[in-house]
This record gives C-alpha cells, structure tokens and sequence, in this order.
C-alpha cells in the first residue's frame, strides 16, 4: 500500500456535485490518505470564487462600507452545499463565528482563510475523513517567514496517526497562533508540504484541466497533452508564461523526489501529465516537451566596434539597469553588440533615462531599441541529444515569414530562446509546433 496526497484546486470543489466526484475519485483508491482542498472556485465562467468574495469583505470594512450582503452571498453557498451533501458540520454557527470574528476586525489572512477551512470542515463530514487544520501544523515565524523544518516536523508529528484525512490549504499559523495565509493559489503549496512530510509516493493535484498541454491551446488547435515531463523542463516553461501550477509548490516535491501528478476531476479516467526529477523517455520522434512564452519585452542593444577589447563593459551596463531597479531576462552577446531584454513592464518611464545613461557611460557607437519583442522558449531535454533542432526551429521561423530578433540558447541545451516581433508571437508558436509536433 502506497500513500497518495489529492489536492483539488477551486474548481473541483466549486459546488456539491463538484465534490460528489472527488468523492468517487477518493474512494476508488485508498492509497488517498490526505485530501487537502481549496476554497470553493467558480462554478461557470462569470461566478466568483469564494476567496475573492473574502477579500472584498475585508475591503469594504477597510473603507468602512457595508459587507453583509457580500457575506450572505458565502454564506448561501456553504449552507446550501451542507445541505445538498446531507451533512451537518455546524455551518450556521461556524459562519456565526466568523461574522463575529470580522466584526471584531479580524486579520485579512484570517477572513481570507476562511474559504479553506470551512470547505474542508464539509468535505471531512462528507468523506467521513478527520478533518485537521492546517494552522496546527503549517508554521509561520511571528514576523510571517515561512518555516520550512519547523512545518515538516509539525505535519508529520500531527498526521502519524491519522489514517485518513481532509486538510484546508492555503494557510498556517505564526507562532502567536494568529492565521497567515500564502500567496494566492497557495493550496498547491499546502498539497506539496504535506506530500514531502508524509513521505507520500505521489502528489496528485486535481484541476480541471488534463495536464499539461504542449503549447497554449488558445495559439494552436487541440495540442497534444504532455504526458511526462521533469521539474526542470517546467520550470523552464512556468518561467515563460505557462501556468497551471503555484511555482512554489514544486519545490517541495521535488526536494523529497516526489511525483507530481496533475489530473482532471471531470475526466478522472485520462492520466494527466506526470512530473518527475527524471526526463521522461523519449516516445518515437518526440524532441520537444513544450513551447510557451509572452509578450512585451524591450531589448537594448549596444553597439561598439572595439568592445571585446573592453573590461567591465556588461558589468557597467548591468549596473546601470540596477541603479533603475530594472532586472534583465537574457544578454545576448555579439563579437561588437551586448543587448539586454527586459520586461517593458519593469523598464516603463525608466527607457529614456538607461539609454542617455548607456550613452554617458558606455560612449558606444549606437544604442538601438526594440520594443515590444515576444520571447519563445522551446522546450526539451530531447534537444541535447539531436543534431539539428535549431536548424529545424529556424527554418520553420523562416518559412512562416517570422523574423527573429534574438536567439539564446541555454548551455544545457534543454532549451532554445528566440526573440520575434509581438505581431508575430501567435504565427511564431504555430509554426514551432508544426514543425516539432505536426
Ligand atoms: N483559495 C485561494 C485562492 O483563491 C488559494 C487556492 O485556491 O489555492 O487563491
């Protein structure tokens, strides 16, 4: 017998018949030995996710503006899902409780809890699982610092014993005991914590998507699922834009080496994507494990005819973007021209002021700028082994009339960077995908 932590994210306990599937998917396996849950998420595109309904109340307090109705609007969701999975948890009293506890002016992490702690408390009735609370075990020092050895010990010493259980994710407790919450979408985290501390053989994490896709399906037509992929080849990937998991999650997991496995609560039957330390073995022709990327960067590109000549030429222009507060996503370098890309976001209203700086500092023979450059990354650990990937990748740039700007390929050759125009970002991944995957 193995054990197995199931987090299901927003969606997948959105309402009672969301969670009347995860009760299927719990029971259908006993290796299931922790189920750690989100808020209730949104139960069709237009509703609003519990979470968020949370911080408006505690927005509206701040400016001192009624909140009530916001909070009835919670409260009809929790009593009518009590109702709907025919159990009793107390839920009138504990929303009782809370309403009091705002009144009060409880913390913003305390209110934004709340969402976790009171779907857990049901889905724990409804699984006839124990339900324990994450602040007895998931520490925060009193200043609000994560305490990673501190939160392992208190998982594991709290769980040992319990055979089954159901945990809130999103938040812990400082020391002094008062409620703090991770960043948002922090239930992933809570998933990835319990995993590690348990010793579990897999982390599943439930969501309504069925893994990793190869490219972003709103660029290229149904792409294919990634079945496999290493925590390197995604972190590459989460890094250009591809989103599907807390980044912070990952770390836990791959620090004790555990799988993760990312699923589909409404279509439980498809494997989903499996992300391990070890590169997947590469199935037939397959090269590449995903294409993502985004828009709006600015690259910078310094001329001087005689700069392999120069010291301290990069070191001056790296200092001049810190001294701005700018931080660089790649150098690329020339035999006469250093460019930096930076995210337009970071550089706005600072351009003007680098480049006379690049110019006073620097005195090279021209400084040219280009904005609104799109990064692609395509990504695979296949690449190193293959001779002519990038010749394949720029032919099919070249063939679809794309331009590339800039090219940067990592020295572990997991990866190759290019740089096109924004216009051309959707035409650039299509014609990627067409000619790695077809
Ligand atoms: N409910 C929290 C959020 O919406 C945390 C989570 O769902 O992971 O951000």
């Amino acid at each position: 017998m193995g054990i197995k932590v199931a987090k299901f994210g927003g969606s997948s306990v959105a309402d009672a018949i969301q969670i009347k599937k995860i009760k299927d998917i719990v029971f259908a396996d006993d290796d299931i030995k922790y189920v750690v849950v989100s808020a209730p998420g949104k139960r069709f595109s237009e509703d609003t996710k519990v979470t968020d309904l949370l911080y408006l109340c505690r927005t509206h307090i701040e400016h001192k503006l009624a909140y009530e109705q916001i909070f009835q609007v919670i409260c009809d969701r929790y009593l009518s899902m009590e109702s709907s999975l025919g159990v009793d948890v107390g839920m009138k009293e504990e929303l009782a409780k809370i309403r009091e506890n705002i009144n009060a002016e409880s913390s913003v992490d305390y209110i934004a809890s709340r969402g976790e702690y009171l779907n857990a408390k049901l889905i724990a009735a409804y699984l006839g699982f124990e339900f324990i609370d994450s602040a007895r075990m998931v520490k925060f020092s009193d200043k609000g610092r994560f305490m990673e050895d501190r939160t392992n010990e208190e998982i594991e010493a709290v769980l040992k014993d319990v055979d089954r259980a159901v945990i809130p994710g999103f938040y812990g407790s400082r020391i002094d005991s008062s409620i703090k919450t991770f960043s948002r979408g922090g239930s992933d985290i809570t998933g990835a914590l319990i995993a590690r501390a348990m010793k579990a053989d897999v982390y599943e994490n439930w969501t309504d998507v069925s893994g990793f896709l190869v490219a972003d399906p709103r660029i290229v037509k149904d792409p294919r699922p990634i079945s496999h992929i290493s925590y390197k080849e995604l972190r590459e990937l989460a890094y250009m834009g591809a989103s599907v998991l807390h980044e912070e999650a990952i770390y836990p997991a791959k620090v004790a080496n555990i799988p993760i496995n990312i699923r589909n609560t409404n279509r439980p039957q498809d494997p989903g994507t499996m992300i391990t330390s070890e590169p997947a073995e590469l199935e037939g022709d397959q090269i590449i494990s995903g294409i993502a990327g985004s828009k709006d960067f600015t690259s910078i590109t310094v001329y001087n005819s005689h700069m392999i000549g120069q010291k301290g030429f990069i070191r001056k222009m790296a200092g001049i973007l810190e001294d701005h507060d700018v931080t660089i996503e790649h150098i690329p370098s020339g035999i006469d021209t250093v460019s930096v890309i930076v995210n337009n976001k970071i550089i706005d209203g600072k351009l003007d002021e680098i480049v006379e700086e690049f110019e006073r500092q620097l005195k090279p023979e021209s400084v040219d700028v280009a904005p609104d450059v799109a990064l692609i990354a395509t990504v695979g650990v296949g690449m190193a082994a293959r001779t002519g990937t990038s010749a394949k990748l720029f032919t099919a740039l070249a063939e679809a009339g794309v331009n590339i700007r800039m090219i940067d390929q990592g020295s572990s050759e997991m990866n190759i960077i290019v740089g096109v125009a924004n216009k051309d970002f959707e035409k650039a991944i299509r014609a990627i995908y067409e000619a790695f995957v077809g």
